[in-house]
């Protein structure tokens, strides 16, 4: 089983793979360096970790007296690794009954998939869910939302009025009283300008915190890992709107742009809780980051 989510990874990432295969030849010349410094551009990991990674390979080829093209994939791998490890954190369930966990994530990004694959995982944990449907503004959309619940056992709570904050608000004070171990607060993905979402998704945070202190636990964007730079702007954008706790990287097994992980490592930290590597509801995965490495540069 992990080993075709891992080949899947690997496979969505093969453009920098091929690239890479620079490791094939038997020096280590100015060539190397500029091949692999084009690699990891197109694989999106951006000019600040690309200058960094290579700074720190060429001291590490110094001062090991490395020779052979070989030994600098391993030695590459390993730097890789290093950067990534601080974005590895788990999503810790059970510190708060309910936990509240706000998700957003601009229209396309794989918000809803996630939500589904993340509530299924909840419940393999042994909690219980509820969804509080925030983007809801079509009533056919709230329908197919109740029935995905029903199937799933997952309270779903929309309302006609449509106000999000209202909704999470009521979803909070719902799960208090029905005892359920996770909430889940969908957001909007797409309002007339980015400064009218910005506005909303503040709003639904503070409302939150009126239905629960210290609410929301958890703030979490999902990305699509195949709009490279894109979504390293998303991250910013939404980190200083809302303060995000998480990442959700999704799509990472159909796109040679895996190196968005590194420049989100090297720009603007902030820690990656899953994966998503396919369109099924168990295709989301822990981050792990030699994992991740190896797949980018295998
Ligand atoms: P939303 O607009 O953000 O809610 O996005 P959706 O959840 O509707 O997803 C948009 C498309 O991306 C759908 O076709 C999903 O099946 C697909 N998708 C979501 N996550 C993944 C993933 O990890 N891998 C792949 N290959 N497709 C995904």
């Amino acid at each position: 089983k992990k080993q075709s989510w891992l080949s899947r990874l690997k496979s969505g990432l093969a453009k920098t793979s091929a690239n890479l295969n620079i490791f094939g030849g038997t020096t280590i010349d100015e060539e190397l360096f500029e091949e692999l410094e084009t690699a990891l551009l197109v694989s999106d990991v951006g000019m600040p970790a690309t200058e960094y990674l290579l700074d720190e390979l060429r001291r590490k080829v110094k001062e090991e007296k490395l020779t052979q093209p070989s030994e600098i994939k391993t030695a590459l791998a390993a730097l890789l690794t290093d950067l990534l490890a601080p974005l590895q954190k788990n999503l810790e369930i059970g510190r708060h009954n309910p936990l509240v966990i706000m998700m957003a994530g601009v229209n396309g990004a794989g918000k809803t998939t996630t939500i589904g694959k993340l509530a299924q995982h909840l419940q393999n944990n042994d909690q219980t869910v509820l969804l509080a449907a925030g983007d809801t503004f079509r009533a056919a959309a709230r329908e197919q939302l109740a029935v995905w619940g029903d199937r799933n056992k997952i309270t779903v709570i929309a309302q006609e009025s449509g106000d999000p904050a209202a909704v999470a608000f009521d979803a909070v004070q719902s799960a208090k009283a029905k005892n359920i171990n996770v909430v889940m607060v969908d957001t909007a993905g797409r309002l007339p300008t980015q400064s009218h979402l910005m506005e909303e998704l503040k709003k639904v945070k503070r409302v939150i915190g009126k239905g629960m202190d210290e609410a929301p636990h958890e703030i979490i964007l999902v990305i699509d890992g195949n709009t490279g730079q894109n979504a390293l702007a998303q991250v910013k954008a939404f980190d200083e709107t809302l303060g995000l706790t998480g990442l959700i990287v999704t799509k990472l097994d159909g796109t040679p742009k895996g190196g968005i992980l590194a420049a989100i490592a090297k720009n603007h930290p902030v820690p990656v809780y899953f994966i998503g590597v396919g369109e099924k509801i168990d295709d989301l995965q822990p981050f792990v980051a030699e994992e991740f490495s190896n797949a980018l540069l295998s």
